[in-house]
């Protein structure tokens, strides 16, 4: 009998199949606690399919993570494959996957568990208890914009070209995503841009307002500029809930708002495409970090951000909210009794390595039932 959940995992390079083996693990325990199945198929992609393929990602790779619910992606990269020339470095793979699978959707959430309120860079209060969302535009915009280039003018001076732009479709497809999350949290939604120096910016506004009025009566809409909103997330992170906005704004935005709650071995993220007829959208789930090569192989690595990652897979592939939120309970209940890997370590904690995490974190998850 098939569990009717299909998962592609691609563990990736360096500490990617470190975090992936403790990710498995609590996959593991669901199935034997909770009697939550996953059809899991494992395959390779970035150095380690270079390596054996030749290629970054193969056609079959790329065809299976199109067929599945959702792909659970670790990291790619690392020193041994960084002279490849460009269309054959291992991080093609995964912008190969976002773009056939087109992945418009990118979500950052930033949570601040308890027992890390204090190692932010933030005052405590502003941070205790924070819990947003930043949804980000991640296949337009400038970073694909028509023309680009660096051309040389008639005086001998060069000029640099990207262009910002954004059709009503793309705007609206991605508002409608984040209008959806929001409706599931605390119904309000911000959207941000620059409507005050940019056209494209005052299409968003536009847009964003006919799709949220007219889909989305029961959600708070609001408008910010993006240089505002970088002031906002330092100045009073928790008055937002979900955040809106394109890919350039969206990059900065979610990196400032991720370190409000420390270590990037901490931090998922979601990329989400459109709805089939079925209402499945294709999805992959991935920590922020990546291979951490120097730290591969040592035992090191912080497993939690991969395995927050599964947590949203759970939640927004297949609408298992109960089990995703016994996953972040069981991360905070272990960073309340002081365990810490390296790059979350404070005075007076526990030092452990990867797999002592993992441990840990299935002896909560046993606690938790
Ligand atoms: P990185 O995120 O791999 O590492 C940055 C720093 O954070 C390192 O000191 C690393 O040890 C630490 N770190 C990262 N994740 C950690 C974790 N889970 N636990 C503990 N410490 C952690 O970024 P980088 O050094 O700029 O890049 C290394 C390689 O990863 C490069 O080849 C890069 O292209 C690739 N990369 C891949 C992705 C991806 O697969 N999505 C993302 C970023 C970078």
């Amino acid at each position: 009998m098939t569990a009717n959940r299909s998962i592609l995992v691609l563990p990736g390079d360096g500490i990617g199949p470190e975090v992936m083996t403790e990710t498995r693990r609590v996959l593991d325990w669901l199935g034997k606690r909770r009697a939550v199945k996953f059809d899991v198929a494992e395959g390779l992609c970035g150095g380690a399919a270079l390596d054996v393929h030749g290629v970054p990602i193969t056609d079959d790779t790329v065809r299976k993570a199109m067929e599945v619910d959702a792909v659970l992606f670790g990291a790619v990269g690392g020193p041994k494959w960084d002279k490849l020339p460009f269309e054959k470095k291992p991080e093609r793979g995964l912008l190969r996957l976002r773009k056939e699978m087109d992945l418009f959707a990118n979500l950052r959430p930033a949570i601040c568990f308890p027992a890390l309120a204090e190692a932010s860079t933030l005052k405590t209060e502003l941070v205790q208890g924070l819990d947003i969302l930043i949804v980000r535009e991640l296949t337009g915009g400038v970073y694909f914009g028509q023309p680009r280039g660096i051309e040389r003018l008639p005086d001998g001076q060069r000029r640099g070209v990207n262009t910002q732009v954004y059709t009503t479709d793309e705007i609206r497809r991605v508002v409608r995503v984040a209008a959806e999350l929001a409706r599931k949290r605390k119904k309000k939604l911000c959207s941000v841009e620059k409507a005050n120096v940019m056209e494209s910016g005052v299409l968003w506004r536009e847009e964003a307002t006919k799709v949220v009025t007219s889909e989305f009566p029961d959600v708070e809409l609001s408008h910010m500029y993006a240089d505002n909103c970088a002031m906002q997330l330092v100045r009073n992170p928790k008055q937002f809930d979900v955040i809106v906005t394109d890919n350039l704004f969206g990059d900065i935005l979610s990196d400032a708002a991720a370190m409000l709650t420390g270590s990037l071995g901490m931090l998922p993220s979601a990329s989400l495409g459109a709805r089939d007829k079925t209402g499945r959208r294709k999805a992959l789930y991935e920590p922020v970090h990546g291979s951490a090569p120097d730290i591969v192989g040592q035992n090191l690595a912080n497993p939690l951000a991969m395995i927050l990652s599964a947590a949203m897979m759970l939640r927004y592939s297949f609408d298992l909210e109960a089990e995703a939120a016994t996953i972040e309970k069981a991360v905070e209940q272990v960073l309340a009794g002081g365990i810490r890997t390296a790059d979350i370590m404070q005075k007076g904690k526990a030092r452990v390595s990867t797999t002592t995490m993992g441990d840990t974190l299935l002896r909560e998850l046993d606690k938790l039932g």
